[in-house]
Parts: C-alpha cells; sequence; structure tokens
C-alpha cells in the first residue's frame, strides 16, 4: 500500500471510523478493558482485550483501515458512541500504567479482521463432510510433489464447506497432472475445460476438477522442474487452488439446485473473489496461520490495478480483462461477509428464488443483468446496490492500487 492509500485510510477511520466492534470508553494500551477478546478501534486503531496476570488490558493494538460509510453530512466531530457495554471502573484507571503509546507497524482491513473471527467460528464447528472424491494423478509422473501438495488441500476444503453448510452433493473426480493430453479425456466436451489447458485449474461441472500443473511450471519458468516454492505467497498461489475450485463445485450445487441455472448466475467479482477468499481461509488453517496473514500473502502476489473497476463491470459470466473479479472480487466478497456477519455470505446468491438467470439474461456479457443483479443482492443481502457499492469500491482501491 501506497502512503496516500494509508493515509485516506487513516483519515477515513478519524472522520466516519466505526467498525463492527464493541465500543465502550476509548481504550489505550495498558489500561483495563471490559472483558477478555472484547475488541474496540480508538484514532484508528484496533485494540483487543487481554489478559496480564490477574488484570484485563487493553494490548498495544493494530493499525486499521475500514471503508469509508456513505454520510450525508461528514463531520469532523466524532458520533456519540452507543454504549452497550458499562464503562469500566476500576481504581487502577486512575492511575494509568506507565505503557508506552502504541507503535503499529501493520494495517489491517476491518472487514478481514471480522472475516476471520466468523471463519474461526466456522472452524469450531462439529460437522463432518460426507462428501465423496476421488483424486486422479497423472502417471506420467506418479510421485509428483506438486500433485501431493495440491492432494493436501482437498480434505481440509471438503471439511469447511460442510463446516460452512455446503457439503458437496456431487461426487467429486480430480485430475491432478502436467500432459494435458492425458487430462483432455476426462474433461466433459461441453464444458469450458475441454479447452481449458490455458488454465492453472478448473472447476467443469457434474463434480469434475482438474489442476494443470504445467501451467504452474511455466508460470514460474522452472523448465518441467517441480522445485520448491520461492516464496510464501508463491505457494499460497500454487497449491491452493483446489479450494477455490471446490468453492466452485459449492456455488455450481448451490445455484443448479435453484433453477434452470449453473455457476454462471453469480456475478464474476463473488464467484471468483469469493473462491479466492476460500483459499486464503484454507491455506491459512493448513499452514496455521491467521486468515489475515493470509490474505496479505494474497494480495502480495495477485495483479493489481483495480482502483477505478467499478463492481458493475464485474457481473459476467466470463471474466474481467485486467482479471479484477479476482482480486477486487475479493475485497468485495470479504465486505459482503463482513457487513451480512455470515461466511454463507459467499453462497447464498445462488440460492436466488429468481426464476433461472432472471428476465433479462445479458447476451453480452453472457451473464444477468443489472436489474437481476441488482434485485437478487436486494432478496438474499437485503444490500441496496447504490449504497453499498461506493463502500465496497472505496475498498478495493485500497487493497489493489
Ligand atoms: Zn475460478
Amino acid at each position: 500500500m501506497n502512503r496516500k492509500n494509508f493515509i485516506l485510510g487513516l483519515m477515513v477511520i478519524l472522520i466516519l471510523g466505526s467498525i463492527e466492534v464493541t465500543h465502550a470508553a476509548a481504550p489505550k494500551a495498558g489500561l483495563p478493558c471490559p472483558k477478555v477478546g472484547t475488541k474496540q478501534v480508538s484514532k484508528g486503531i484496533l485494540f483487543t482485550c487481554i489478559k496480564s496476570g490477574k488484570k484485563t488490558v487493553w494490548n498495544k493494538g493494530v493499525q486499521v483501515v475500514a471503508a469509508p460509510k456513505p454520510s450525508p453530512t461528514p463531520s469532523l466531530s466524532p458520533s456519540p458512541i452507543p454504549s452497550t457495554t458499562p464503562t469500566p471502573t476500576s481504581k487502577s484507571s486512575e492511575s494509568p500504567a506507565p505503557t508506552p503509546s502504541p507503535t503499529p507497524s501493520k494495517v489491517i482491513s476491518a472487514n478481514a479482521l471480522i472475516v476471520q473471527d466468523l471463519f474461526n467460528e466456522v472452524w469450531k464447528r462439529d460437522i463432518k463432510s460426507k462428501a465423496k472424491y476421488e483424486i486422479f494423478i497423472d502417471p506420467s509422473r506418479p510421485d509428483s510433489k506438486w500433485a501431493k501438495e495440491h492432494v493436501t488441500f482437498i480434505e481440509t476444503t471438503i471439511e469447511l464447506l460442510a463446516k460452512m453448510g455446503y457439503d458437496l452433493k456431487t461426487s467429486s473426480k480430480i485430475y491432478i497432472g502436467w500432459d494435458w493430453k492425458w487430462m483432455q479425456k476426462f474433461m466433459p466436451r461441453d464444458s469450458w475445460c475441454y479447452d481449458g489447458s490455458w488454465a492453472g485449474g478448473g472447476y467443469c461441472g457434474q463434480g469434475i476438477n482438474f489442476i494443470n500443473l504445467q501451467q504452474t511450471g511455466e508460470w514460474l519458468r522452472t523448465g518441467g522442474q517441480e522445485i520448491d516454492w520461492p516464496s510464501p505467497e508463491v505457494r499460497l498461489a500454487a497449491t491452493s487452488t483446489l479450494a477455490h475450485e471446490l468453492g466452485h463445485q459449492a456455488q455450481g450445487e448451490l445455484a443448479e439446485a435453484s433453477g434452470r441455472r449453473n455457476l454462471a448466475f453469480y456475478p464474476a467479482w463473488l464467484r471468483e473473489g469469493g473462491a479466492n477468499l476460500l483459499k486464503a481461509v484454507v491455506y491459512a488453517r493448513m499452514n496455521n496461520i491467521s486468515y489475515v496473514d493470509a490474505r496479505e500473502l494474497f494480495f502480495k502476489m495477485t495483479d493489481k490495478g483495480c482502483a477505478e473497476v467499478p463492481l458493475m463491470e464485474m457481473l459476467m459470466s466470463g471474466n474481467h480483462p485486467k482479471n479484477c473479479n479476482y482480486t477486487g472480487g475479493f475485497v468485495a466478497s470479504e465486505a459482503l461477509i463482513a457487513r451480512d456477519k455470515n461466511t454463507t455470505a459467499l453462497f447464498r446468491f445462488g440460492a436466488s428464488k429468481i426464476a433461472d438467470s432472471g428476465p433479462k439474461f445479458d447476451q453480452e456479457r453472457q451473464g444477468i443483468s443489472n436489474e437481476t443483479y441488482r434485485s437478487v443482492m436486494k432478496e438474499i443481502y437485503n444490500i441496496d446496490i447504490d449504497e453499498w457499492h461506493p463502500i465496497v469500491e472505496a475498498e478495493i482501491k485500497i487493497w489493489t492500487p
């Protein structure tokens, strides 16, 4: 992030800033706080209440970037804080602990923190998947190290989908290989995958998924070798593809169950952005890092240049010319979950009651029409896109400059 956007983000917080966390008296590092785990933003810093010896105190905090809320009369005076938590009264609050003022260095998306908390709750659910899957590895490279890494993502992804309430119903067939001729034999002729050698991986409908390791090799110019990943961000991008594709399978199953439509019913930003968000969630889980850290790796690696691209240009059944549906779409999907306060927001679009793909299918983009998109956003999320899009687009500016 450049300095300008950083400052913009800070100003936004100072002016309008509230994120969806508990409000109470302004916290300061080392001062007593009401309850362990409580979070509160003050002056652009997100404080978390932690236990310190026998006391509970605010930690040193992290810098937060929040999306601006549209307000007819932006005002520099702080808005009144609705206080649901009683202000803690403690003798020690009279004499503040001698802690240095916080010196946060990291900038974190407020939406990402909410998404992280929501997925942490999802992982705790005691739900097991009943989904069936088969994995096929290219016989020309039966001991492929890269293929094995992809395989490790499958079970965790399938468990996650079950815990989110979208256990896969179609049994999956997952083909992982280097030789497109081998893979193509298994690709449905009527799907894009049949001519999909250009893609690193894909979901083809009917439970069929593929991973094309040749693409990874070409991307990293390894000369056909399966090298060790040069950095964690490359590792995330290269290995977590099946979390993305199985996410599509879950999206597709939901859309198919609700009428004569398929994955293409989803706006491109949610279809690809949501699937990419799942990559970060699963990668974090498997590598024992936080979602926020995995997301940071994701944004280190991805294309930029989506700051000025409106969400309305990311509704097609294909991809945005600059692939902004993958990156801006990630940011937007995060914003959607954070607003909806439910991880199911990633999928529910496909459960719309609207008939087929809506009354005015858009032939040009081979996707839903603007009108259908608008009405489904209202129907499923109670979102008025005229209000919500500017908020999300401001957030996209910050993360995919
Ligand atoms: Zn995809």
